[in-house]
């Protein structure tokens, strides 16, 4: 018979435990000092080491030659205890309701222990004992022999009654961060001689969601599944559940669900994908959105399991045909500028950004896709078009709006967000104040099809005035002190946050001081809307704080700060021509 993992790879001493380290403190200074206590209890989530440290423990306070606090695993006592010892005995109070055991157990813990100087119970899930149960183990704490220790665990510290709480030592296990159950994963992998993927090991790292014996299950199954172990192996053990993530990814990204996007980018890459991953897995996604949308034999053709395909069938039905190409190509030339770039991180959050703001993108595609968003609201009733009247008798020679943006070329590279990171990099990075910001201002290209399709009354400047760009304003010129400022806040904020969606927001902000006051302007509603968020909010304010800046804003730039009128307004803007209402 083939144990298991966990069971194969139990940690012997305090020194291998995976984390819980303010608990085994406690208990090594108690055997060192020879002051252990007669009750515990251990409080914590499964899989955390409760039954593991209870153990420990329990051959610990016997062992003749203690080394730093744990078994010796040598003398007598240790090896009489390794082999099922009547000196350590477990009650398993889920799998039977204990009355009998608790009464039998008041009997015998009167009778001194076999071979040690403790007799040590350890009642797991004791919260699952009855009424009776907990009255006759209750009678036993209150006068324990002086050989007996209790450990009491339980994953339900609030169904223990106050009388047994208040006689026991009470010791929290904490969920094992991802990192720690990583590198006790690679560990046992490496001990086995196992090849693995990076990928691989976070992903079941991160299945095992805090639980060191979750994650070896799951190791185990993926063991079997293959020789080496791989992230697309892993996945596939997995099932759905990554299938779904990168799916409603893809969605928020088609949909322009900015919010929605970019926390599922965060929650995915902090979960320990790659950026290259993450980027396949989405095109993969794309792409067999597009297939599903325009493909009789698509479910033949992606051979998927029946509900994610199901599933996938839906988002595609759902999709705009354009949006989605339109995805695709900016992910697509994220991954050739990928290469190029010290920060793949930033690369792949700008191509987001860019995908889902189509507002900012004057790109024919771009164009459409705001067009399509406009017939489907027009569709739901969220706006309304002017009665057709007023369409007939305007001038004939008006070029049609649509035509005139189709002659521009697709200009990717006129996008508001720098394309490259270490223009960024070097603008930020650098201890002196930045030359200029490094957003581009691609304004006389982004007017100029307005220019031709409006010869009269309003200049072409003046539409333009209303969404003001950043670098026409005083900020432009800002006291040196704000950048410097900002760009101590930058670096900071990149050494200490995981939240990278945080950092490629922040990259997105013009700084200048205001009085005392630190402001920082964004152009982007969504942008806005985000960083104003508690949880940014406090991520900022106490690198801010690291930093010495104590007062600081972040304020909405240019006419759009009441954005919530939805798109209509914008195409208004840009479509003059159209008579568009809301209703
Ligand atoms: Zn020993």
């Amino acid at each position: 018979m083939v144990t298991s993992l966990y069971r194969r790879f139990r940690p012997q001493t305090f020194g291998e435990m995976v984390r819980q380290e303010h608990v085994v403190k406690v208990l090594k200074n108690q055997i060192e000092q020879n002051a252990v206590g007669h009750a515990y209890l251990f409080c914590g989530p499964r899989g955390t080491g409760k039954t593991t440290v209870a153990r420990i423990f329990a051959r610990a306070v016997n062992c003749e030659h203690p080394q730093d606090g744990s078994p010796c695993g040598k003398c007598a006592a240790c090896r009489a205890l390794s082999e099922g010892s009547l000196d350590i005995l477990e009650i398993d109070a889920a799998s039977n309701n204990g009355v009998n055991e608790m009464r039998d157990l008041r009997e015998k813990v009167q009778y001194p222990p076999v071979s040690g100087k403790y007799k040590v119970y350890i009642v797991d899930e004791v919260h699952m004992l009855t009424d009776s149960a907990f009255n006759a183990l209750l009678k036993t704490l209150e006068e324990p022999p002086a050989h007996a220790i209790f450990i009491l665990a339980t994953t339900e510290p609030h169904k223990i009654p106050a009388t047994i709480l208040s006689r026991c030592m009470r010791l929290d296990f904490k969920l094992i961060p991802e990192e720690d159950l990583e590198a006790h994963l690679k560990r046992i992998l490496d001990g086995m001689g196992k090849p693995y993927e990076e990928e691989a090991v976070s992903a079941i790292a991160r299945a095992g969601a805090g639980s060191d014996r979750d994650m070896l299950s799951i190791a185990e199954m993926c063991i079997a599944y293959e020789d080496k172990l791989t992230y697309k192996g892993v996945s596939e053990v997995l099932g759905a559940a990554d299938f779904s993530e990168t799916l409603s990814l893809a969605e928020a990204l088609i949909k322009g669900d900015m919010p929605a996007a970019l926390e599922g980018t965060e929650r995915i890459l902090s979960a320990g994908k790659s950026v290259g991953v993450l980027l396949k897995d989405l095109m993969t996604q794309l792409n067999r959105l597009a297939i599903a949308k325009t493909c009789r034999t698509a479910e033949k053709l992606l051979s998927l399991p029946k509900e994610q395909f199901a599933a996938l069938k839906k988002a595609a039905d759902g999709a705009d045909g354009r949006a989605l190409l339109r995805a695709s190509e900016v992910l697509a030339k994220a991954e050739t500028d990928m290469r190029f770039v010290s920060s793949p991180r930033v690369c792949l959050e700008t191509a987001i950004l860019r995908i889902s703001l189509p507002e900012d993108d004057l790109s024919t595609d771009a164009l459409v896709v705001r067009l399509n968003a406009l017939e489907q609201q027009l569709k739901e009733g969220v706006v309304t078009a002017a009665p057709a009247a007023p369409v007939a008798p305007a001038p004939a020679p008006n070029p049609v709006p649509k035509r005139a943006l189709v002659e521009e070329p697709a200009p990717f590279d006129d996008m508001p967000f720098p394309d490259e990171e270490p223009v960024f990099e070097e603008a930020y990075f650098a201890d002196e104040p930045a030359p200029k910001r490094p957003r581009p201002a691609p304004e006389p290209k982004k007017a100029a099809p307005r220019v031709s399709a409006e010869p009269q009354a309003a200049p072409p400047a003046g539409a333009k005035a209303e969404t003001p760009q950043v670098s026409k304003e005083p900020t432009a010129a800002p006291p040196a002190g704000a950048e410097v400022a900002f760009g101590k806040f930058v670096r900071t904020l990149r050494k200490t946050s995981r939240n990278g969606v945080l950092f490629t927001m922040c990259a997105d902000l013009a700084p200048v001081f205001e009085g005392n006051t630190l402001v920082l302007y964004t152009e982007s509603g969504t942008i806005f809307r985000s960083l104003s968020r508690d949880e940014h909010r406090a991520v900022m304010k106490d690198v801010f704080e690291k930093v010495g800046i104590t007062d600081f804003d972040v304020r909405l730039k240019g006419a759009e700060a009441p954005k919530k009128q939805n798109i209509a307004d914008e195409l208004k803007r840009d479509f003059p021509d159209y008579p568009i209402e809301i209703k």
